[in-house]
Order: C-alpha cells, then structure tokens, then sequence
C-alpha cells in the first residue's frame, strides 16, 4: 500500500470533505523551497507551507539549534519555573517588536495566540469592574479555528456551525481604497453603540479572504479611533510577522503602536509550533494585584517549551541576515514585475504586491466561492504542474519562502499565467 492509501484507513484532514476530496499526496522530502513526494514528483512550495517557512525545509542552521536545544533541555514546566531560550527570545523580541511591548506571553499556535489576546481584552476590563464584552472585528477576517478566534473570524463557512454560541462580535468593513470613510464611520457607530473592550485586526493583509490589502494610514485612523475612546487594539501578525510585508512586521509601517500583537506562522521557520501574544505594560498591570483573583488564569502544557524557543532564536537571527533581507528586496521587486505584466491581461480583474506576497484575482462568469470549481480546476493544474499554490476562489496567491531562487519564482509565475489561459 502508498502512504496515500494507508493514509485514507486513518486520518482526518484540516478543512477537507473526504467524501469529495483527492486523496492527499505523501510528500516524503523538502529541502529549499521543494517538497518530493513518495513517487519522486518535485513540487514548488509557493505558499511556504501555509506562510510558515520563509527559510526552506529541512534547514540546517535552524535544525542543529533545535538539536543543541534538545539534548540540552528539551522541555520544562513554565509555571513556576523558567530558561535562558524564553528569556532570550523575550529579549531579542522587545528589540524588534513595537517599542510600547513589553510582556510576552507563549501558547502553541495562532489561534491560541489570538484567544490569550481575546481572553486578555476581556478581562482587562473585568480586573477594572469596567462592563466592556464587546469585541470589533473586520468583515472577512481570519484569526483561527478556536472559539474565540472563530467568533472574531467571518469566514461563513468555517463558522455558520457555531452561530450563535459565540461571544460577542461585531463587524466592520476593511478599509480597502475608496472604503476608508464608511470604515471609519462604522467603527465610530459601533463604538456608540457597543460596550468595546477590543478591535482585533490583520494589519495591512488580510490572508485568509485573499490577500486583500489595505493602507497603514487607514489602520492608524481606526487605531486612532479606538484608543480616543478606551478600546484595545490587538494586531495578529500571525501571518504579517517576520518579513512577510518587507519589514519585520507589518505594524511597521503604521504610525500607531496597538495594545497587543499576535505572532506563530513564521516565529520557528516553520519548525516547531509555537505562539507568542505580546502586551504593553498597562495592559499587563491590570493583572498584577495582590487579588489572585485578577491573574490571568490562562496556560498551555508546553508553553515556552525551550526547543520551540530555540527554533525561534535561530529563525529570528535568520531573518535578520543581509543575505534573507536581500531575498524579501528581491521576492518583492520580481513580483512587482510580474504584477505589472499581468494585470493588463483580459483575464484578471486585479493584482497586489506588499513585500513577498502577490496576489492576482481572476475574472469568473459566477460568484466564486471559496472552495468553488474554479478553485478546484486551479489547484489540480498547479498540482499537475508541480506547484503548490492554494487559490482563495478566484484569487490566486503567492507566499514564497525568501530563499526561493529566481528560476523557481519564474516558473511559478509561468504557471499561473497558463493557469489564466486554461480557466
Ligand atoms: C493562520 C492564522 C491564524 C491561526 O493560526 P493557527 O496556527 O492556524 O491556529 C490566526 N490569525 C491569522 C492572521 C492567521 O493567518
């Protein structure tokens, strides 16, 4: 029997339909930006893995910290105790996040990272015997699978089950160009409206509805709303963290600082999973009181586990090298390139470059759906091609690992132009 085969007498796939669903394909070997599966079919790894690999599979640097780390400690309970990787991790973030950072807190993956931040907001205001429950959050938005990140996420399909059994949740729309105004003006409404403790966002790309983008001054404006009336602000970086956009993070480029940021995909390289939540310090001083009672009573069996940290030290360092840096430069002005060549063709609707991320809509006859036909028909000619690329409906994305060399960009590029030919 393949591993394909065995596969389907045993597991339960993410997102998947198995009654409908190609069986999966057993990829055996990744080194670089190339995975292998168990036949020896090459395949371009253009998503990065679902956004979490910018430095390659199998890499060395990363995987020899992870051995030291694990024949050194490889786990250790945090309550009550803590370890040099924790503290070097904290340490090296407080220099690269926001400066108003100053708390982090571990969990194991994003949407865990958002639930602390979701749970944080809260109670934030419960610690201050202040009624604020109400949590803002944009149209579209995606911040994982948990309840609470489910509430605040808007992806239909993913949620409709559970409608109804979330906390409270309102939504408004991304300020995407010539939208900014009514954006503003609902979160003002909402505000009036609502007892606001949070207004969690994706900052600048939003990755799951697409690839949809948006300015920072846009951001700034709402964050500006928000803090003018007490409302926390929460950025998941989940997917915009760690040079995705260009710079570390995408809050770099918004002149507002918010309350909390959310971090995993890309922390470990792609490793080991792992999560951060990060707070400033009046976030994290309504905490600390001599009532137990206003503790954040919140905790993951291997949070901060030091193989994790370990991961995230070397990922880090990695990520701040001329050589990746001068990779994300030139991710970016490739795609740029291909942006220009292929929004005038008559099949697309519209591109959008923000550091290594492209996206390109394609023109359909019917709504598309998030896993419509057109989808399906252009997930298996990428994967008959050797590309692993994840159309959002009708929008096709490209995440690459920075250490993607030109030739493969190219061929992916190749690719979804024959793509738009053939759909
Ligand atoms: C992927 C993602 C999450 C959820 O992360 P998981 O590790 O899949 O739980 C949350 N927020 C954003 C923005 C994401 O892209």
């Amino acid at each position: 029997m393949t591993l394909t085969e065995k596969d389907s007498q045993y597991l339960w796939h993410p997102y998947t339909q198995h009654k409908t669903a190609q069986a999966p394909i057993a990829i055996s070997r990744g080194e670089g930006a190339l995975l292998w599966d168990e036949n020896g079919k090459e395949y371009i790894d253009a998503i990065a893995s679902w956004w979490v690999n910018p430095f390659g599979h199998s890499n060395r640097f990363i995987a020899d910290a992870i051995y030291k780390q694990l024949t050194t400690l490889e786990h250790v309970l945090f309550g009550g105790f803590t370890h040099e990787p924790a503290i070097k991790v904290a340490e090296k973030l407080m220099e690269i996040l926001p400066k108003n950072q100053q708390k982090i807190f571990f969990s194991d993956n994003g949407s865990t990272a958002v639930e602390v931040a979701i749970k944080v907001a809260l109670q934030f205001f419960f610690n201050k015997k202040e009624k604020r429950t109400t949590i803002i959050a944009f149209e579209n938005a995606f911040h994982g699978d948990t309840f609470a990140a489910m509430a605040a996420s808007g992806i239909s399909f993913y949620t409709q089950a559970f409608q109804g059994m979330f906390i409270d949740v309102v939504r408004i729309p991304v300020p995407v160009k010539g939208q900014e105004q009514e954006s503003f003006d609902a979160l003002r409404a909402v505000i009036e409206k609502h007892d606001c403790a949070g207004f969690i966002f994706e900052p600048l790309v939003q990755g799951a509805a697409g690839m949809v983008m948006y300015e920072p001054e846009a951001l700034a404006k709402l964050m500006q709303i928000c803090k003018e009336n007490n409302v926390l602000t929460i950025a998941d970086e989940v997917m915009t963290g760690f040079g995705k956009t260009g710079k570390t993070f995408a809050m770099d480029y918004v002149t507002e600082v918010p309350d909390m940021i959310c971090l995993s995909k890309a922390l470990t390289g792609g490793t080991i999973p792992m999560a951060i939540t990060t707070f400033t310090q009046e976030v994290f001083d309504a905490f600390y009181d001599d009532d137990i009672n206003k503790a954040l009573f919140h905790g993951h069996t291997f949070t901060a586990n030091p193989t994790g940290c370990a991961a995230a030290l070397a990922s880090i360092e990695l990520l701040h090298t001329e050589e990746m840096q001068a990779n994300i430069e030139r991710i970016h002005k490739s795609h740029l390139d291909f942006q220009k060549k292929i929004e005038k063709h008559s099949k697309v609707i519209t591109a959008r470059t923000l550091g290594v991320i492209f996206a390109v809509e394609i023109k359909s006859d019917s709504e598309e759906s998030y896993y419509g036909s057109m989808r399906t028909k252009l997930y298996n000619f990428f994967i008959d091609k050797g590309v692993v690329l994840r159309p959002v409906g009708n929008i096709v994305y490209i995440l690459p690992p920075y250490i993607m060399s030109d030739e493969q960009l190219q061929k992916v590029y190749k690719t979804i132009e024959d793509a738009i030919e053939m759909v």
